[in-house]
C-alpha cells in the first residue's frame, strides 16, 4: 500500500496552535435558509380552478437517510488532552480529532463547517431527506472521527459528507473533493458509490459555487485517501468537502459571506440529490 507523502497528510487541522478561538466561532446558524416567499402574483387572471386542492407532493429526497459532518468542533481547542487521544482509523492511529483551521483574521473551520452544515440540512429536509448531523452545536469538544463514521454506519444513511475547509499556503486556492480507497476493511464495498457521490458534489460545487478546482491537492478536485477515519471507517457512501482554502484571502472573504455560505449549502445540496437520483 503506497503511502501518501506527507505534504499531502498537511490539509486540515495540522495550525491546531493557530486556532486558539478568537470569539467569531459563534453559531450562525440562525440566519441560515431565508425562506422562498415566491409571490403569488397578480397575474394569476383567469379563475383556473382556484377550489382546486393540490395533492401533496412528493418530495425528490422522501425515504433518503443524510448524515452531515461539520467538520471540527468549536470547543476542540480547549481540551488538547481529549482531541489529541490517538484512535484506530484501521490504517493508522490517529488523533481523535484536531481544532481545524481559521482565516488570518480568525473566522474558524469549525464554525464555517456549523454554519454550512446547518444550512445544507434544512435545504435537505425541505426536499424531503431525514437528516442527521454529527455534533449538535459549536461550543463542544469532538465527537472523534471514529465516532463520526460511526453516526453514519447507524444511521444506514444512503449518503454521508464530511464537511470541511482547508488551511494551504495562502497563494493556493480551490476546492477538493476527498474519497475513500479500498483498505481490504469496511469501508471497501463502499468505495465504488462514494466515488460517484464524490464526482456528483464535485460538479454540482464547481457549477453551485464557482470556485475553481484545487490548486494544490489531488487531480481535477479529486483526492483519493486511506488515512482517513472519517472514511476508513465508513460502512455507507460517504466523501469529504474540503470547500476551498481558509488562508487565501479571496476564499476567505468569501466563506465569511453569509451568501456564499447559503450558495455552498445548495450546491452540496444539489450535489447529493443528484447523485441519490440517479
Ligand atoms: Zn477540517
Amino acid at each position: 500500500m503506497r503511502a501518501l507523502p506527507a505534504s499531502v497528510l498537511a490539509v486540515c487541522g495540522l495550525i491546531a496552535s493557530a486556532c486558539g478561538g478568537t470569539g467569531s466561532g459563534g453559531v450562525t446558524a440562525g440566519q441560515a435558509a431565508p425562506a422562498t416567499t415566491t409571490q403569488q402574483g397578480p397575474t394569476q387572471e383567469t379563475q383556473q380552478s382556484p377550489a382546486r386542492q393540490a395533492p401533496p407532493e412528493a418530495e425528490p429526497l422522501d425515504g433518503k437517510v443524510i448524515v452531515i459532518d461539520p467538520g471540527h468542533n468549536g470547543g476542540n481547542y480547549r481540551d488538547p488532552a481529549a482531541i489529541n487521544r490517538q484512535v484506530d482509523v484501521l490504517t493508522k492511529r490517529k488523533a481523535c480529532d484536531t481544532t481545524g483551521t481559521q482565516t488570518a483574521n480568525g473566522y474558524s473551520e469549525a464554525a464555517f463547517t456549523w454554519d454550512v452544515s446547518n444550512r445544507l440540512a434544512k435545504i435537505l429536509e425541505a426536499r424531503g431527506a431525514t437528516v442527521k448531523l454529527t455534533r449538535a452545536d459549536n461550543n463542544s469538544v469532538g465527537p472523534c472521527i471514529t465516532e463520526r463514521a460511526a453516526i453514519g454506519n447507524k444511521a444506514k444513511a444512503n449518503a454521508a459528507v464530511s464537511v470541511h475547509a482547508d488551511g494551504a499556503p495562502t497563494k493556493e486556492r480551490g476546492f477538493h473533493v476527498i474519497i475513500p480507497k479500498k483498505i481490504n476493511g469496511p469501508v471497501d464495498k463502499v468505495v465504488g458509490s462514494s466515488n460517484r457521490l464524490g464526482l456528483a458534489l464535485r460538479a454540482a460545487f464547481a457549477a453551485g459555487t464557482g470556485l475553481p478546482y484545487s490548486t494544490y491537492i489531488g487531480s481535477k478536485a479529486l483526492s483519493y485517501r486511506n488515512d482517513l477515519g472519517g472514511l476508513n471507517l465508513s460502512t455507507v457512501p460517504k466523501v469529504f468537502i474540503e470547500c476551498g482554502n481558509m488562508k487565501n484571502p479571496v476564499e476567505a472573504a468569501r466563506f465569511q459571506d453569509p451568501k456564499f455560505r447559503q450558495k455552498i449549502a445548495l450546491a452540496l445540496a444539489d450535489g447529493l440529490q443528484h447523485y441519490l437520483k440517479a
